[in-house]
């Protein structure tokens, strides 16, 4: 039996492992589809504090996995197939293994969100990607026109890593204004080989028939005017879902899919927690991510504590 189990090894997952480490409560925790959560697939981190010059992001989550095993938290690979929270201990399937626990951590964090387009999932990776950092310097995007969908500061940051390979990046947006922070916008916007093109949403993508993708059709939003953008790759960049589906039903969320906690990171069930992109639609930082689940494992560490009394 555990007496901690985290879901998610993003900043919160973590960071709520390395307390619980230290706190002598040996967490088990379970990696999923995306070991060490969206930062991997970030270029450089230049906000997370201690890190004067900034630091890769999959350098920081390594390191961050280090530390929390260090003082014994076990990293485990599996995917949490089902969860029975109606009583405790818990019970989980991992992978075809049963797994029980006194107490869970939820830091499942979130996923790409995707354009919905037909078009979209039949060129996934075949031109289609969410992760500049992963696929940017494939050969076929190098020097060749890209198209980035997105104004956040993830499109941004995908559009100024892009212009290392491509020969123009376009900045689809669909107002006319980014909602990137001042100094991302200005970054991307001030870039020569960046061109925005506003009001603009992608309507297909070109061309499902080459199996490839050559091309964008788009749509201006003000002027209904329908237009074709040549391109090699097209990475959407628009945000993310919460990965809470899991739990739909038996833990409160709202109706996005965030999970809404009750009480610091406590949720609507007794001794289940918590933390990072999973529960906040406002924020989405990896030091609020990693504060997140520095809460959550002092909540999980106090409730064991009265339980054992
Ligand atoms: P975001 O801030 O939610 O921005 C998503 C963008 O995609 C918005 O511009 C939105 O348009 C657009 N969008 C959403 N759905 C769309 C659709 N169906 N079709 C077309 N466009 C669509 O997401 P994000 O950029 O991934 O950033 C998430 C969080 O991570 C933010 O808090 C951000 O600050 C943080 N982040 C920080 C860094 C950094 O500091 N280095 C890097 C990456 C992310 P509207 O503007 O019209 O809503």
């Amino acid at each position: 039996m555990e007496k901690v189990v985290i879901i998610g090894t993003g900043c919160a997952g973590l960071t709520a492992a390395l307390y619980a480490a230290r706190a002598n409560l040996a967490p088990l925790v379970l990696a999923g589809t995306m070991p060490g959560g969206l930062l991997t697939t970030t270029t450089i981190v230049e906000n997370y504090p201690g890190f004067p010059e900034g630091i890769d992001g999959y350098e920081l989550m390594t390191r961050m996995q280090k530390q929390a095993e260090r003082f014994g938290a076990r990293v485990k690979f599996g995917t949490v197939e089902t969860v029975d929270l109606s009583k405790r201990p818990f019970r989980l399937t991992v992978d075809d293994e049963k797994v029980q626990t006194q107490t869970l951590i939820i830091a499942s964090g979130a996923s790409h969100r995707h354009l919905d387009l037909k078009s979209e999932s039949l060129l996934e990776k075949k031109g289609v990607t969410y992760c500049a950092t992963c696929d940017g310097a494939l050969p076929i995007f190098r020097n060749q026109p890209l198209v980035v969908v997105g104004g956040g500061d993830s499109a941004c940051e995908e559009a100024i890593y892009l212009t290392r390979f491509a020969s123009v990046v376009y900045l689809v947006h669909r107002r006319d204004t980014l909602r990137a922070s001042k100094i991302m916008a200005e970054r991307a916007l001030s870039n020569p080989k960046i061109k925005p093109i506003w009001d603009s949403v992608v309507t297909e993508i070109l061309d499902v028939k080459q199996d490839k993708v050559t091309g964008v059709r788009l749509q201006n939003l003000k002027t209904n005017k329908q237009t074709v953008a040549d391109c090699a790759g097209v990475f959407v960049a628009i945000g993310h879902l919460p990965n809470t589906q899991l739990f739909k039903g038996v833990i409160d969320m709202d109706d996005a899919g965030y999970i809404v906690p009750k009480r610091g990171m406590e949720t609507n069930v007794p001794g289940v927690f918590v933390a990072g992109d999973c529960s906040d639609k406002v924020y989405r930082q990896a030091v609020t991510a990693a504060g997140m689940g520095c809460a959550a494992a002092i909540d999980a560490e106090r409730y064991l504590a009265k339980l054992n009394q």
